[in-house]
């Protein structure tokens, strides 16, 4: 439950959030307004650590608000980083698994102590509305349990196996999983603190230690973890927090040869760039990635035709278009391609664009005046290739001129072999084709690199069709709530096949914690 309220929030809930949650959300934004622009500290080793450059953390809604200035860490930095962890990694590898658990866990109870005012800080500096703010907290919660409810579950991961037949001896064999070793934990900007926090849970709680580098957009989030992990009393040099550029200081990390284990979630480029140079190092290593997405609904002639534009709508401009799992691709049945096009423009633009904290807003800035042009080119590309149903727009009057704010856009008739049709965009852009048929539109669901979330609207027998079908780790039917966002952990383990993740596990799933550790076999021989 949310704390101070009897409401269980997820992506699926937040939509009819009670009253006192905006009453809570609004104290915070007062307090946590108060702070702003102050400076903050890496903590590595338990210590705070300064570096000669800093940063600063503005707010994409209105660029002249400082929120935070932060540590530019360096090379030094990220080696001291991971000399402290590897000197942690004995003593937290060897307590008790059930000692970790119950570390991680109060971890989690201080987040939701702190959600609101986590919940504020990931509003003002990735963009996200309270809701989807609130949310991204309270993931990172139930991640940390989830992690925790599955190493019991395990007991620990410590299974007997068979006896050898031996005449004369008596031969016992057990399983072990153990942790790695010093585990990088690399975030994106769009959700700071699940795919910060989600990752550095399952790794501790394994008995790896962590070194965490956050994306520039978003350092003061991870900061807000790591100090949960501190209050919580897990030992210095366990975990560890670094702030700066991932071109040097996530290079560093990723060249060091004392690093063990990582977990990577970010785009395609920079994943694959890591996964070769993890590489180069003398044998393979764990190298956890999840990257992006191009995301397709299919709806039919027999989808409901309300229930798919809610989801639709949802999925598409949740986050202005910035989730690895928005929509992006919709095909539709030639039959209702008309009157769910027509829906689509009515709800997108009933959309209402503003300061992502307030409480009326659905869609705040896009992070970045990179994301801000790169929105300004694909709009002029789609109106010359296709045509624009609605939007195509930026935002420049007001209180929108400090801010980089997109319109929500839909766009149609773009030939089939675009380039984006491939390409994640990663802007509140969404392309709509008619299918003839639901062969067509999975063919054409199927035909890009990326598998990582999916959705449909149709009957019984499509739904079945599209499960045995469609190339993805996360695949939705029926669902208002959003066609192909909106996991959440132990309802929706989240993962892609393809371009989009590298393991084959989903997150928050049964699968994922074993992806933190090898295996032993203590094989012990008596004679009898
Ligand atoms: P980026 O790939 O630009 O950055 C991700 C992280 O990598 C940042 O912390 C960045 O640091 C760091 N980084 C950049 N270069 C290097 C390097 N050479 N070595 C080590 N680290 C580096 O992604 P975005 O932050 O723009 O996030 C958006 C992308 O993430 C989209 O493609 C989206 O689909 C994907 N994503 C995937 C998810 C999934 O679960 N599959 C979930 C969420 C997002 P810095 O910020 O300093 O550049």
């Amino acid at each position: 439950m949310v704390t101070g309220t009897s409401f269980k929030l997820t992506y699926s809930t937040m939509y009819n959030p009670p009253e006192e949650l905006h009453q809570l959300f609004d104290a915070a934004l007062v307090k946590v307004k108060a702070r702003l622009g102050k400076e903050h500290a890496m903590i590595i080793d338990g210590k705070e650590r300064f570096a000669g450059e800093k940063f600063e953390d503005r707010s994409p809604a209105d660029t002249d608000v400082l929120l935070g200035v932060f540590q530019k860490g360096t090379d030094q930095d990220a080696q001291d980083a991971i000399s402290a962890a590897r000197k942690a990694f004995p003593m937290w590898s060897h307590m008790k698994w059930q000692d970790r658990v119950a570390q991680v866990r109060k971890a989690a109870d201080l987040m939701d102590q702190r959600i609101f005012e986590m919940g504020v800080v990931v509003a003002l500096e990735a963009g996200k509305n309270r809701m989807e703010a609130l949310g991204d907290v309270a993931e990172t919660a139930d991640l940390f349990r989830y992690a925790c409810d599955r190493m019991e579950a395990n007991q620990g991961f410590i299974v007997e196996l068979g006896r050898d037949p031996l005449v004369g001896f008596e031969s016992t064999n057990v399983s072990v999983l153990k942790p790695y070793g010093v585990w990088v934990v690399i975030s994106p900007f769009n959700f700071p603190s699940a795919l910060t926090g989600g990752p550095t849970g399952a790794a501790l709680v394994t008995g790896n230690t962590v070194i965490m580098k956050p994306a520039t957009d978003t350092p003061w989030t991870a900061r807000l973890i790591a100090e949960c992990l501190r209050d919580a009393g897990v030992p210095d040099g366990v975990f560890n927090y670094v702030s700066g550029p991932g071109s040097t200081l996530g290079q560093a990390l990723i060249e060091s040869p004392d690093v063990d284990g990582i977990t990577f979630t970010g785009s395609y480029d920079v994943g694959m760039k890591i996964y070769r140079d993890f590489s180069a190092r003398k044998w393979v290593h764990p190298t956890i990635l999840e990257l992006g997405g191009k995301n397709p609904a299919i709806v039919t002639r027999h989808g409901d035709l309300e229930a798919a534009a809610t989801g639709i709508v949802r999925s598409c401009f949740g986050l202005q278009g910035q989730k690895c799992s928005a929509c992006s691709r919709i095909f539709v049945e030639e039959p209702v391609y008309d009157t769910l096009l027509a829906r689509l423009v009515e709800m997108t633009e009933k959309l209402v664009i503003g300061d992502p904290t307030e409480r009326a807003v659905n869609l705040g800035p896009v992070i970045n005046r990179s994301s801000y042009r790169d929105y300004q080119q694909f709009s002029e590309e789609l109106q010359k290739a296709g045509h624009i149903l609605t939007g195509g727009k930026i935002l420049t009057e007001g209180n929108f001129a400090r801010g980089y704010f997109c319109t929500p856009t839909l766009a149609t008739d773009l030939p089939a072999d675009h380039r984006l049709w491939q390409q994640e965009m990663f802007v509140p852009i969404t392309t709509i084709a008619r299918v003839k048929d639901l062969d067509e539109a999975l063919q054409r669901a199927n035909n890009v690199d990326y598998g990582l979330t999916a959705g449909i609207y149709g009957s019984t027998e499509e739904i079945e069709a599209f499960f045995d079908r469609i190339e993805a780790g996360v695949t939705y039917a029926n669902r208002p709530q959003g066609v192909t966002t909106g996991a959440w952990p132990g309802f929706q383990p989240f993962g892609g096949w393809k371009a989009s993740g590298s393991s084959g596990k989903n997150a928050g799933g049964v699968h994922y914690l074993q992806l933190y550790m090898h295996e032993q076999i203590h094989t012990l021989v008596r004679k009898k």
